[in-house]
């Protein structure tokens, strides 16, 4: 599930393999290795477990060619080392692969049964011999001795009626549909021939490629963030799709070999945005972008008339939405609980029963999908396979949803019924921070939208209309107090772990911000409805875990107050994170943050959390924007 680039042109191809590579370092991989046609037409492969500066001080300087292919692995089937490290290869043919073979044991053993000799332990690598052997490569066949820069015979130039091997024969594109017919699960693949170096073919089931338009160059990559450098004409592969790429074009067509057509569509990413600007991590820049990235969300979707908001894609008339009579928000990790928030908002505010539920339990329960539900799915990425896979099992069952995503064109974005894109740009950190804040602030616009069709007054339209305004402004006077919250987080780090409590509005922030603190800082984190502490958990408060309280200046504060004295009693230490700070003493510290409406306060409250997080993490010396086994988009089970 981590990254795939793919170059074909005139250029040497290994410095736009690395530093495309360099681009999806974010994702979080574990080795790394590029593939390449040399000019003397030999196919030459270089690869480490490590990182992608490792991989570049491996490659000789004298190596250049094209096509080429590129790699970061995310280990699913045998250990991160450099012998699984893709590219894989056999013969002339090189791959490299993301996702997860269902059917690998079954397909490993009929090759090797046939001859078939594995350097890895991975799953990818049978694609290669797969592959390898429609051409009779690889196996018992007659084309077996053929090796790495064969180019093969004369006039086999790989068009449908040459080839070589098994009687079959096939070009590269036609091996690679042969190939896939037997695989069960996911990928997103490349594959080169060295005899063929004019050409590269790509596929896709489950695992995103998309396809760079350049100027007589071709690129393929999982992320857009390995072509922007190089071009704004993106290309993307549905599932079930294949292409074959040449330098001046490409094609594209079904797995039953019918052609299909494919639109063109530019991107708008910042260049900017991959890199940190200055700042230590990406994560601390996304921190900072919050304030610009809530305006953005913000801009042209209120409306001063009827002070409500809107939504252009949400495909819904008045009378459909005043005909919803539920909403029920799927995502997965930092996406769901963007979710919870946002369920307390709508429930909250046009009163329609909502909830939020993890998208990876949702799609296997066999859940009841009911008429006049609205289902929302969340992702950053709009790649997360959970998320998809939820989407359409409601889809498949007839219903309707909405989909709230940051990538324009993904793959979630192009299968749902309607949506709103987050505009924050791209986020680089593997830890979501800005995309929490404007999915959260989506939701808000979304809570909006739907009580003034249902029955909140224009006056309370008007105070959320008023509220949603102010948030940049109170957002930046929050990261102004980033010294303050620093300090105590180094304070906090040497702890074993935190305990995060909150009511209500409260809890979904305490939930994110316990999520935020295990991602970067490792420290365990729970968080706990404060109305359920003594329901249990309170025989772990003590001195040692620490207690980070979400005390919102609303209507639940006496019952948070109440809490913070059952803590105190027991000697555990507190943190109030809320908008001032409690009588007595019911909190060894205090983060007072600017207050807004009761309904919106859980979106600013979150934000400090962050900064926590992050500087707990700083503090403990971790690699904070790849924090240990995580990934940035997760596009496997
Ligand atoms: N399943 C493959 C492996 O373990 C690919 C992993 C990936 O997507 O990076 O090598």
């Amino acid at each position: 599930m981590c990254g795939i680039v793919a170059y074909i042109g005139n250029r040497d191809s290994v410095p736009i393999l690395l530093e495309g590579l360099a681009r999806l370092e974010y994702r979080g991989y574990d080795s790394a290795g590029i593939a390449v046609v040399s000019r003397s037409g030999d196919l030459r492969v270089r690869k480490v477990k490590g990182r992608v500066p490792e991989l570049a001080a491996d490659v000789p300087a004298r190596l250049k060619g094209s096509p080429g292919i590129g790699h970061t692995r995310w280990a699913t089937h045998g250990e991160p080392s450099d012998a699984n490290a893709h590219p894989h290869s056999c013969g002339p043919i090189a791959i490299v692969h993301n996702g997860i073979i269902e059917n690998a044991e079954e397909l490993r053993a009929g090759l090797i049964a046939a001859g078939a000799k594995f350097s890895s332990q991975t799953d990818s690598e049978i694609f290669a011999h797969l592959i390898a052997a429609q051409f009779g490569i690889g196996s018992d066949s007659p084309a077996e001795r053929a090796e790495p820069g064969d180019r093969g015979e004369a006039g086999d130039r790989g068009e449908p009626g040459e080839g070589a091997g098994r009687g079959e024969p096939v070009d590269l594109e036609e091996a690679v549909r042969r190939a896939l017919k037997s695989v069960v699960g996911t990928y997103g693949l490349a594959v080169l021939d060295a005899r063929h170096p004019d050409r590269l073919v790509v596929a896709r089931n489950g695992s995103p490629v998309l396809l760079g338009i350049g100027d007589k160059e071709m690129f393929a990559a999982s992320d857009v963030a390995a072509l922007v450098r190089y071009t704004r004409q993106v290309v993307h592969l549905d599932d079930g799709e294949i292409a074959t790429l040449h330098a001046d074009g490409f094609r594209t067509s079904t797995l039953d070999a019918r052609r299909t057509t494919k639109q063109a569509a530019v991107v708008e990413a910042d260049v900017a945005s991959y890199d940190a600007d200055g700042h230590a991590h990406f994560m601390h820049k996304e921190i900072h972008e919050q304030p610009g990235v809530v305006e953005r969300v913000l801009r042209g979707r209120l409306d001063d008339r009827f002070y409500t908001a809107h939504l252009g894609g949400l495909n819904l008339d008045p009378r459909e939405a005043r005909a919803i009579k539920r909403v029920k928000i799927l995502g997965c990790g930092s996406a769901y609980y963007s979710g919870v928030l946002g369920a307390q908002l709508i429930e909250e505010l046009a009163r329609v029963p909502a909830d939020a539920e993890p998208a990876s339990e949702f799609r296997y329960r066999g859940p009841v999908i009911e008429e006049g539900t609205l289902y929302v799915g969340v992702s950053q990425s709009g790649e997360t396979y959970d998320t998809l896979a939820a989407v359409q099992e409601v889809k498949r069952k007839g219903g309707h949803v909405l989909g709230v995503v940051n990538t324009v064109g993904s793959t979630i974005a192009r299968g749902v019924d309607g949506g709103v894109y987050l505009h924050a740009g791209p986020e680089v950190s593997v830890t979501s921070t800005k995309t929490f804040t404007a999915t959260a602030t989506v939701f808000a616009l979304l809570a909006l939208h739907l009580a003034r069709i249902h029955d909140l007054s224009p006056a309370d339209g008007r105070r959320i209309t008023d509220g949603l305004r102010k948030l940049p402004e109170q957002i930046a006077q929050i990261l102004a107090m980033e010294e303050e919250i620093a300090s105590l987080a180094k304070d906090l780090a040497h702890y074993p772990g935190m305990f995060f409590v909150g009511r209500v509005r409260g809890w979904p922030v305490a939930r994110e911000g316990a999520q935020k603190l295990k991602e970067v800082s490792y420290l365990h984190a729970e968080a706990y409805p404060a109305s359920e502490l003594k329901h249990g958990p309170l025989a772990l408060v003590g001195p040692e875990l620490p207690t980070v309280a979400i005390v919102p200046d609303d209507e639940l504060i006496e019952k948070n107050l109440a809490t913070l004295g059952e803590i105190k009693a027991r000697r555990g230490r507190v943190l109030v994170v809320g908008h001032s700070a409690p009588d007595g003493e019911l909190a060894d510290n205090v983060l007072a943050i600017p207050k807004n409406e009761h309904e919106l306060d859980p979106i600013l409250l979150s934000v400090p959390l962050q900064l926590l997080a992050y500087h707990a993490a700083v503090a403990l010396g971790n690699d904070v924007d790849r924090p240990r086994n995580l990934a940035k988009s997760v596009t496997v089970e």
